[in-house]
């Protein structure tokens, strides 16, 4: 039953934190070409698998120990959460990665799904089950963040979406925004908050 009009999904790298991730390199060091990381992953046998787990768990927890917030990422969530709005973080990292990250910075979620919790973006699938655990239709859920796949997962799952890019040009794939910021702040006022 839902119980809130409305919720907020974010994800973390390059929207709430400043995006230090640097994944070409890890890919080069993996040993993978011409495709996102954790889909390269799942062909590999397990040997190949266990070696790439050891070195993207080194670069998420040296870049989650440097974590920096985007400017004004503290003020957006503090307040949708005042206003009684639920909301959730959505991301590719890891549990452990999240952890030092929040233990850093003052940010708190009403539910927050890391790619151990089961499918991850661009599948629609965890924003289904996070708006269950919140209590809000798909379809008055937001889903805020910086790359294609937090749109193509949003859109997927028939919730709206919001491309958060602070600098440079829109991307050839912002049309699977329902709107762009570049400035948090501007999230809780498309909320009317
Ligand atoms: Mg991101």
């Amino acid at each position: 039953m839902n119980t809130h009009t409305c919720a907020v999904i974010f994800d973390m790298d390059g929207t709430l934190t400043r995006a230090v991730l640097d994944f070409d390199r890890m890919r080069a060091e993996i040993g993978i070409e011409g495709e996102t990381i954790l889909e390269g992953m799942a062909r590999m046998g397990p040997e190949a698998r266990r070696r790439a787990e050891e070195i993207i768990a080194r670069h998420e927890a040296d870049a989650a120990a440097r974590s920096e917030l985007q400017p004004f990422a503290e003020e957006c969530v503090r307040r949708l959460r005042s206003a009684g709005i639920p909301i959730a973080l959505m991301t590719r990292n890891s549990r452990p990665s999240v952890e030092t990250v929040l233990s850093r910075h003052t940010l708190e979620f009403d539910h927050i799904r890391t790619r151990e919790d089961g499918p991850f973006k661009p599948s629609p699938q965890p924003v289904h089950e996070i708006c269950e655990k919140l209590g809000v239709a798909p379809s008055n859920a937001w889903i805020v963040g910086d790359f294609r796949y937090d749109l193509e997962c949003g859109r997927a799952a028939g919730a709206k979406t919001v491309l958060f890019i602070e600098t440079g040009d829109d991307p050839e794939w912002s049309h699977l925004a329902d709107r762009i910021v570049r400035d948090l702040r501007d999230i809780p006022s498309l909320l009317g908050i």
